[in-house]
């Protein structure tokens, strides 16, 4: 065996007070040292190893002729090697026992890493230098890394879990990036429901593995994708300049997502809407990073999903007042802070009033809101059908009760929204409203969209017959503006339809709107349906539509909505004219 002077490694005290039997005991230390299989070395001040075990050759899969040549720091990793140089200077200068975990040098099947510990010494003759011991944690530290990865992977999707979100933003805003674009989007499923509902959870599981599959192939780093949970995955981005960038990757995610997935043989199609939180470089906790892309998912399903929307803090502002109006509505309805107003729908040669539209008012603290902006909060709620039988049953009220004061307006148009109509109850809250007045059901118009048409024409066909055979008379509201099938139009029992306030708006200044009114007009003639122009605030737009046959007009330019006891006194002043006669013709079939 070679000259080997590890005489401390297992005997500490100084050459002088050795006991006499150092000699074979130093030759058992080595033995030990040997037999351990550790790392075993003593090297200068420097690092130079002035010797080494066998033992530590062979883990470092290195000749021990060549480790003698060399230093500690030329077999440790450049990323731990400022680390080790450290080690050394301050175990030289204080003489304490220091430990560290280091990374070794990619050799050829060595340790990857190394419990370093090091130690100063000094020998027979006073020279110092520093002992080496080293202990293989390769597998420690990797079976650790592997269980700290697992700790952050979804075992479904083997993508990002929700702790890995959190981990990765932190990283983001403490990091090194931090300060750069980032980006935080928030992908939810279209109708994924329906393929657990219909399909079973084991299709639905395999979705999700796919689409985290396809996710991973889609953005630029696999580290960037995660699920929130259920059918909600997250994408961190953070390579991109600008939000441009981040759009890109949305529309091919977007794109990627509609392909048909293959699911038991079955082909199955999703879309995903998608919520997009960008910043340049500001920074946010997890949790707003999130509420943000949230938002803006929201946002996205509400604009008819199958898209993306970018968080704004207008957005923000917006969706907190509706949040406040949803919250004040429940009580609104108990306090009766609603009423209905009534706009005057008139003939246009003479402005004599032969009917009315009623339209809902909120009077809340002081203020009103607007309906566009709270019938909208109602339909989502689901107060809309609480509301939409209030209104209804308050209209028909006051057409008998004006019929009690000698007022006899023609009918009365109700506006019916889309929820509102595909809602189970409607017909009775129709009927009931009817016979509770005591009105003939001939008198009531329901004024419907396009789309609350056509979200189910089969259905929508059903109960307009239905009501129809009551009596009860029907108009397209806002015409022009939604997609109608024409061959619907005509199957439809309808009675009317509003030509909308934007063609109207237009009519005098383009010839295109003009068109569009003429066009709807003679469509309205050819259907046997009475044409109503709506938003008439000019003379030159009442004598255009006069011109080319419209039946009737509502607009500022004869009257706003007024509260019926403004309509009871406008009557008895004779600034409104209720005038006689026949609106609707009977239908040409
Ligand atoms: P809409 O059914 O198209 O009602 C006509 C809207 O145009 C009313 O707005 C009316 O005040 C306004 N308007 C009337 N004449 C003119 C005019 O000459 N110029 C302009 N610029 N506007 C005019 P309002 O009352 O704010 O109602 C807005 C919408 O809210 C209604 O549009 C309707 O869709 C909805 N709405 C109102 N009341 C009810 C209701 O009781 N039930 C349901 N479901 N929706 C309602
Ligand atoms: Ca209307
Ligand atoms: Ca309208």
């Amino acid at each position: 065996m070679t000259a080997f002077a590890f005489d401390v490694a297992l005997a500490p005290e100084p050459a002088d007070r050795r006991r006499p039997d150092a000699g074979p005991a130093y030759g058992e230390a080595l033995a030990l040292l040997e037999a351990s299989g550790a790392l075993a070395m003593r090297v200068d001040m420097q690092g130079r190893i002035l010797e080494a075990t066998e033992a530590t050759a062979e883990l470092l899969v290195y000749p021990r002729e060549y480790l003698l040549r060399t230093s500690i720091l030329d077999i440790i990793a450049l990323e731990s090697r400022e680390r080790v140089a450290m080690l050394l200077t301050c175990c030289a200068q204080d003489q304490t026992m220091r430990r560290e975990r280091v990374r070794v040098a990619g050799g050829i099947g060595g340790p990857n890493w190394l419990d370093l510990r090091v130690s100063y010494h000094r020998d027979a003759d006073d020279a110092p230098s520093l002992l080496l011991f080293g202990q293989d944690i390769t597998h420690w530290v990797e079976s650790e890394r592997d269980l700290t990865e697992r700790a952050f992977l979804d075992p479904l999707t083997g993508v990002g879990n929700r702790a890995y979100i959190g981990k990765r933003i932190e990283e983001y805003t403490s990091g090194r990036r931090a300060g750069q674009p980032f980006a935080v989007a928030l992908m939810d499923l279209d109708g994924f429901k329906n393929v657990n509902d219909s399909l079973g959870h084991e299709f639905g599981d395999a979705l999700l593995k796919e689409v985290g599959t396809r996710l991973q192939d889609t953005v630029r780093t696999r580290q960037s994708v995660a699920r929130l949970g259920g059918d909600e995955f997250v994408l961190m981005l953070d390579d991109m300049e600008s939000e441009a960038d981040a759009i890109r990757i949305l529309e091919r995610v977007i794109h990627v997502c509609r392909q048909p997935f293959l699911l038991g043989g079955c082909q199955v199609r999703i879309t995903t809407s998608i919520g997009l939180a960008f910043s340049n470089g500001s920074a946010q906790s997890e949790s707003q990073w999130l509420r943000r892309a949230d938002l803006a998912m929201y946002e996205a399903k509400a604009l008819g999903k199958n898209r993306y929307c970018i968080y704004s803090p207008e957005l923000d502002r917006r969706l907190d007042e509706q949040f406040q109006i949803e919250q004040s509505m429940f009580e609104a309805v108990q306090n009766g802070e609603f009423l209905l107003h009534y706009q005057p729908i008139v003939w246009p040669g003479s402005g004599e009033v032969c009917a009315v539209e009623a339209l809902m008012r909120w009077e809340h603290a002081g203020r009103d809101i607007r309906p566009d902006v709270f019938i909208p909060v109602a339909e989502k709620n689901g107060l809309i059908k609480h509301l939409g039988a209030w209104a209804l049953r308050c209209a028909c009220a006051q057409l008998a009760a004006w019929d009690a004061l000698g007022i006899h307006v023609g009918h009365m148009s109700v506006n019916v929204s889309a929820v509102q109509f595909l809602h189970p109850g409607f017909f009775d809250s129709v009927r009931n409203a009817i016979q509770e007045s005591g009105i003939g059901a001939d008198r009531l118009l329901l004024e419907i969209t396009e789309s609350a048409l056509m979200t189910d024409p089969k259905a929508a066909e059903e109960l307009l017959l239905s009501l129809r055979a009551l009596g009860i008379r029907f108009a397209v509201d806002d015409f022009g503006t939604g997609y109608s099938s024409l061959s619907y139009l005509r199957r439809f029992p309808l009675s009317a339809l509003k030509v909308d306030r934007s063609f109207v708006a237009d009519m005098v200044d383009s010839p295109h709107a003009r068109t569009i009114v003429s066009a709807v007009l003679s469509l309205a003639r050819e259907l046997g349906l009475v044409a109503i122009a709506e938003g008439v605030e000019t003379d030159a737009q009442n004598k255009l539509l006069a011109a080319q046959g419209c039946n009737l007009v509502q607009g500022w330019r004869f009257a706003r909505a007024v509260a019926a006891a403004d309509f009871e006194s406008a009557v008895t002043d004779g600034r409104f004219v209720v005038g006689e006669g026949e609106v609707f013709a009977p239908r040409v079939s």
